[in-house]
């Protein structure tokens, strides 16, 4: 496998940190231990988040190609759109966003709060289009990017979470030879390795990663789209493309990409009752926040399945935390009581 070919503009601090989690691995009964890999906290620019992973990889092309304005697209309270605005400041280019009605949630300031607010005083131009949640390429998108064109700019198009582009999952290839290196320190392998899955290429390029060493199907995508027929699709696809690129040296086939379903209701965006009881456990018990649109979901399935002995006694888990708490802020009228 070689990752090393391609270029990366370094954005993070670095390898980020694995905790260990004792407190939430006692209260599920102390046969599983959990660990969580914060990639929430793996970079300055405006508290980071598994974007920047992949972006690192799509930043040296931007540049290369002279472009002056990054576009992208997302919901409106995306993580992801937050982080390309706070990339293209420290790069000094320009940003134009793209922010869909993706979730039928309305508290009174979803629209200024969080990670739509950080994007605005980030300098990105935000535009708000009133379109419903979808991964695949978007004709608002299409039409921002023209915009930019007819303004005499030169756009750099990077799709919904940095996905479904050619080397959109290159980031996470990396993720996974830095988790290979820290066993080695740690003395111990991981089991299963619990991430969220929506657009795709996080755990495309996990299963790429792990599949260096056996461990593809290891990695347990946790469905937080509630489409996943295309998140499952855009995963396969995704990972096969990268297998590629790095020349992994066999083929990803469907049984290498594992995508739990049973977490994503009521829809993409919305929080279950299950969903919350996650987050707040998490949060009681190790201090950790996650968020009620993607890392709660992930937290609730890990949490369901080691309840339920799917995670077998013994087992070693890795929680990727992928960042997203800004969201929470749109959600208060939620947390009123805690
Ligand atoms: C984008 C995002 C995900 C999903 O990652 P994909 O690569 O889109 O599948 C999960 N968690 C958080 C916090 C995110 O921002």
């Amino acid at each position: 496998m070689n990752l090393a070919r391609f270029p990366r503009h370094p954005l993070t601090f670095g390898p980020t940190p694995i905790e260990a989690l004792p407190r939430l691995s006692a209260h599920l009964g102390g046969k599983v231990e959990i660990y969580a890999k914060r990639e929430d906290m793996n970079s300055g620019l405006a508290f980071g988040g598994n974007k920047i992973r992949k972006l690192e990889y799509l930043v040296p092309e931007a540049i290369a190609e002279g472009c002056d304005t990054l576009v992208t697209i997302g919901g409106v309270q995306s993580n992801h759109t937050r982080q390309v605005a706070a990339v293209a400041a420290k790069l000094g280019m320009k940003c134009r966003l793209v922010q869909e009605s993706w979730v039928n949630w309305h508290d009174a300031v979803y629209d200024r709060v969080g990670n739509i607010l950080m994007s605005r005083v980030l300098g990105a131009q935000v535009e708000l289009v009133d379109e419903g949640f979808g991964i695949g390429f978007k004709e608002s998108w299409e039409n921002a990017l023209e915009e930019v064109r007819k303004k005499g700019g030169k756009p750099y198009a990077i799709p919904a979470g940095a996905s479904d582009h050619r080397l959109g999952g290159l980031g996470f290839v990396g993720f996974a030879e830095e988790v290979r290196a820290q066993e080695a320190a740690l003395g111990f392998r991981f089991d299963t390795i619990i991430v969220c899955s929506v657009t795709g290429s996080t755990q495309a390029g996990m299963v790429v990663g792990f599949a260096a060493d056996g461990r593809a199907d290891r990695v347990i995508g946790i469905d937080g789209s509630a489409t996943p027929a295309e998140t499952k699709a855009q995963v396969l696809r995704i990972a096969e493309r990268t297998a590629d690129l790095v020349d992994l040296g066999r083929p990803i086939t469907e049984a290498d990409v594992i995508l739990d379903t049973r977490y994503a209701y009521p829809e993409y965006g919305l929080p279950s009752a299950e969903t919350l009881e996650a987050i707040r456990l998490s949060a009681r018990l190790e201090g950790m926040m996650t968020d009620p649109v993607y890392e709660g979901k992930s937290m609730q399935g890990m949490i369901d399945m080691i309840r339920r002995e799917e995670i077998p006694a013994g087992s070693k888990v890795l929680y990727a935390h992928l960042g997203g708490v800004p969201a929470i802020n749109g959600y208060s009228y939620l947390f009123r009581n805690g």
